[in-house]
């Protein structure tokens, strides 16, 4: 690994440098094991501790097949989906595996005793298999998390909908927490030159779920002017949809628990917000009962913040607690775009608020190649930025999942992986300087690695 590693820290590594190159036959790779997904029976989601259930291990490496590359990860990031792998929640990920086992012999060893996590990765790629040929070794890239087999008609047209679609990292084996990482090759997208390794690793899974979900034609399909309800805005998604909405000419009305998370959001320009935790909005009376008085006040409270009006769009992904509210506040004829239930799958509504006032709902899931090229070059662009708040060490990756768990953190939280410190990987130090103070904007609240 030291030759690796040698060839990605020097600033002059040419991509002949990195054909050459002896793969080492294991990496170090954050895992949950099969044999433990009993850990946690009998306790509440909140007591389920990733610390426990995190392991950095040692991992044979897999070589790359038809249409795969092998990728050195610098950097990579949390999302909340290592939090479900980490709790076994809703069901352990083993059985996504052995599922993906079953398709084909080269797929046969996603089923292992152990699964390495992560969906977020930038590096340089080491090795490609047969039919790749838009990538090649020493190619500085990033990768979204979209694995699709697309041997069925039923994909062509938009490729989340391929019966074969997985999300790399959760629903297949090596994923990015790692030093390694195993990709089909049309994940893979240009790393943006002007941002240091973990903060190019920060975006690629909520920003292109962002944009998906807001801007795509598949999504809500945001325009000018529109008024965008965006809950947990200063967290991973809300940060980009956030982002999203005011570079797309929207107007966010930004839902968040606290003033510094308010401060944030601030920060990226949105004016109208509201901090749920000082209003104390309480939308549930008991487990079983909402209360629509609260909706109202809620819906008053939005009315204040945008001179009268009702939010077009809800960016909805709490799901149980606050679903009910997000109907309820919607204009008449606008949208309600879920992709998430944190608080709980099984949503209640009024329905006489949907139908009368000829409201949709619309479920959206993570993004196509296409979106997520495009999320990708927005931030390739500067018009988005990544929100990396902390950065962690990958032994310390139990503490990082606790952290977003718990909703300890701000944005994105990131976890260097092969680079040996912050800061490193920027080409382009002359637009890295135009728009410093946006990337360093959740720096405030970052420590160093830990
Ligand atoms: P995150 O970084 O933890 O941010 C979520 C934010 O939502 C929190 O910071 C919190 O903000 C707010 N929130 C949490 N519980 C809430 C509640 N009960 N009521 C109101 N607000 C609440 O997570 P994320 O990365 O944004 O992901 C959010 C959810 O979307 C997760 O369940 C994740 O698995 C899912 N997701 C799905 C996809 C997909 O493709 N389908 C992609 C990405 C994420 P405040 O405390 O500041 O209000």
């Amino acid at each position: 690994m030291d030759e690796i590693i040698n060839a990605l820290c020097s600033e002059d590594a040419m991509p002949q440098d990195f054909e050459g190159l002896r793969l080492p036959d294991s990496y170090r790779g954050v895992v949950v094991r099969k044999e433990e997904t009993g850990l946690f029976e009998g306790l509440a989601s909140t007591d389920k501790d990733p610390r426990k259930s995190l392991h950095v291990q040692d991992v044979e490496v897999p070589l790359p097949s038809v249409g795969e590359a092998l990728v050195a990860v610098m950097s990579s990031s949390v999302n909340h989906n290592t939090v479900w792998s980490s709790i076994f929640e809703p069901l352990p990920t083993f059985g996504f595996l052995e599922r993906y086992a079953r398709l084909s012999s080269s797929t046969a060893r996603h089923d292992q005793p152990f699964h390495v996590l992560g969906s977020d990765l930038a590096g340089v790629v080491l090795r490609t298999g047969p039919g790749v040929n838009a990538w090649k070794p020493g190619d500085r890239v990033v990768a979204h998390c979209l694995s699709v087999e697309l041997e069925s008609a039923h994909g062509h047209g938009d490729t989340m909908l391929d019966p074969e679609q997985r999300i790399w990292g959760f629903e297949t084996n090596f994923g990015g927490l790692a030093e390694l990482a195993l990709v089909k090759s049309n994940q893979l997208m240009p790393k943006p030159e002007h941002l240091s390794w973990e903060e190019a690793a920060a975006s690629g899974l909520v920003n292109s779920t962002a944009y998906r979900q807001l801007v795509s034609r598949n999504g809500a399909g945001m325009k000018q002017g529109d008024n965008v309800l965006i809950w947990g805005a200063s967290g991973g998604l809300g940060s980009y949809a956030t982002q999203l909405a005011l570079a797309g000419g929207a107007d966010p009305v930004c839902v968040v628990s606290s003033a510094r998370k308010a401060e944030l959001c601030r920060s990226m320009g949105a004016k109208a917000i509201v901090d749920r935790d000082a209003e104390g909005y309480k939308f549930w009376k008991d487990e079983h009962t909402q209360d629509p008085k609260e909706w109202k006040r809620f819906g008053k409270r939005i009315r204040e913040l945008t001179g009268g009006e009702d939010v077009d769009i809800v960016f909805e992904h709490p799901g149980r607690e606050t679903f009910g509210a997000s109907v309820y506040v919607t204009r008449k004829g606008g949208t309600i775009v879920t992709c998430a239930s944190t608080s709980g799958y099984n949503h209640e509504y009024d329905n006489r608020y949907l139908w009368m006032s000829l409201k949709r709902i619309i479920g959206s899931h993570f993004a196509n190649y296409r979106e997520a090229w495009e999320a990708n070059r927005l931030i390739a662009k500067g018009r988005i930025h990544p929100t990396l708040s902390k950065v962690h060490a990958l032994e310390n990756c139990g503490q990082a999942v606790h952290d977003v768990h718990h909703n300890l953190h701000q944005g994105k939280v990131g976890v260097l992986a092969l680079a040996p410190r912050e800061g490193l990987g920027v080409r382009d130090e002359e637009m890295r300087a135009r728009h410093l103070d946006a990337i360093n904007r959740f720096r405030a609240v970052r420590e160093p690695v830990s």
